[in-house]
């Protein structure tokens, strides 16, 4: 029996590669300016990492996180999200006092969701985690940055949404109030949210029902209900993105999924997208680093989804431009040629010069059609004329323009080619 790739889970063919790619390097180039150092962390951590960080009452941990107990009766996760892993490393290599406390991170996050456009049980994110910093002006850095890599994709349709949620104390002290507030409502909350009003409060805020939504129409505000050093954050990051030219809306409802959230939380939205418009999302978490072991320290990250990023790219019609490789394809005619076709691809590919040629006896005309559909940039052609003469056909795709080169010069003449 035939066996396909799991529910949720996609391949990345090779024409998708190139775009892939270009995504990638093109975080690494701007996080880069802004001083971030690529880590790499593992795929599986040991549970606990992720229930006490994210948070055991939160849908990841509770219903998405995949875990399984290894030979060494082991718990182990397959990582959901990637902050933990970040700063169990950041403190685990004392990577405080080497300075690199700026990093980015690439890779597959795991969450058994139900599959969805935009929602993928194995899904890609590429993110940043700023350590050891309680400062706003951080928090504005990190949105401008998102905003910045956004842009260099060429994407226009997004909001930028922020939030406070205050610290450990207002955090605690609005849940209350907002309990309060529900107590006599709770008979009429959806049921996600009637077991949320028990375990993870604030997140009745985030409740798409319409039903709920309403209830929570005349609730307290976090933001009028901050402490005097959580608004002081939150003015400041205001200023700061104003001074910065980047544009936000407030939106007092926003909270996060993950328990770890303090202060600044914010969300980039995209406005062609369905309902997981969602690219990316982050915010500041200044209890984790201590509430793994650390000493007490600030930080701040964001994750975006790579998937919905390009489904982004795709809804605003941005046409990522395949360039035709500088790859060659040398087909020969008869036995003999084809024998020295076989030489000459490989002293080719000595030189650096991606080479193909054919091993299935395909015709001339097969051949250039292959080389067509691999994008080669030239085909070169080899007959009894040009063995005996020890010359070659070089023949340009784009223009069709054909000319003979001598053998001995081929490397030479193609790494001209090349540069034109
Ligand atoms: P959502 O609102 O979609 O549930 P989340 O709050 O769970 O997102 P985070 O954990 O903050 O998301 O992840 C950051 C980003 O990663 C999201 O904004 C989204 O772009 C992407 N992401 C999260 N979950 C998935 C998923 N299951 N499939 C694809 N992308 C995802
Ligand atoms: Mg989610």
């Amino acid at each position: 029996m035939k066996i396909n790739c799991l529910k949720g889970v996609q391949d990345i063919l090779p024409e998708q590669m190139a775009q892939w790619n270009y995504l990638h390097s093109l975080a690494h180039e701007i996080f880069a300016c802004y001083g971030y150092k690529q880590i790499i962390i593992p795929i599986i951590e040991e549970s606990a990492l992720f229930t006490r960080s994210i948070g055991q009452e939160t849908d990841i941990v509770e219903k998405e996180m995949y875990t399984f107990v290894d030979r060494g009766m082991r718990k182990i996760a397959l990582r959901p999200e990637a902050t933990a892993s970040v700063v169990r490393a950041y403190l685990e290599h004392g990577l405080d006092k080497t300075g690199d406390s700026k990093l980015f991170y690439s890779g597959p996050m795991f969450r058994g969701e139900k599959p969805q456009a935009g929602r993928n049980r194995q899904f890609y994110q590429i993110g940043i985690e700023a350590l050891g910093t309680y400062s706003p002006f951080l928090d504005a850095e990190v949105i401008k940055l998102a905003v910045d890599y956004l842009k260099a994709i060429g994407l226009k349709d997004f909001k930028l949404l922020i939030n406070s949620v205050g610290n450990t104390k207002d955090k605690h002290d609005f849940g209350n109030s907002l309990k309060n507030f529900l107590k006599d409502k709770q008979a009429d909350l959806c049921a996600s949210c009637k077991s949320r009003y028990e375990r993870n409060i604030l997140r009745i805020l985030d409740c798409k029902s319409r039903n709920c939504k309403k209830l929570l129409e005349h609730a307290p505000i976090i933001l009028d209900n901050l402490s005097e050093e959580s608004t002081r954050h939150f003015t400041i990051l205001k200023n700061s993105l104003d001074v910065l030219k980047v544009a936000y809306q407030i939106i007092p409802y926003l909270v996060r999924g993950l328990d770890y959230y303090t202060n600044t939380v914010f969300e980039i939205t995209h406005e062609k997208l369905g309902a997981q418009n969602t690219i990316l999302a982050g915010g500041r978490y200044n209890n984790l680093i201590a509430d793994l072991g650390g000493q007490a320290a600030g930080a701040v990250g964001f994750a975006c989804g790579v998937e919905r990023l390009l489904l982004a790219m795709q809804a605003e019609g941005i046409e990522f431009q395949k360039k035709a490789e500088p790859a060659v394809f040398v087909i020969g005619l008869g036995d003999k040629a084809y024998m020295k076709t076989f030489t000459i691809a490989d002293q080719l590919r000595q030189q650096g010069i991606i080479s193909y040629i054919d091993f299935q006896e395909r015709s001339l005309k097969a051949q250039m059609r292959l080389a067509n559909k691999l994008n080669c940039a030239y085909v070169l052609i080899l007959g009894d004329n040009e063995l005996a003469s020890h010359n070659i056909q070089l023949k340009n795709m784009r223009d069709s323009t054909q000319q003979l080169v001598r053998l001995d010069n081929l490397v030479n003449h193609l790494n001209q080619e090349f540069k034109k």
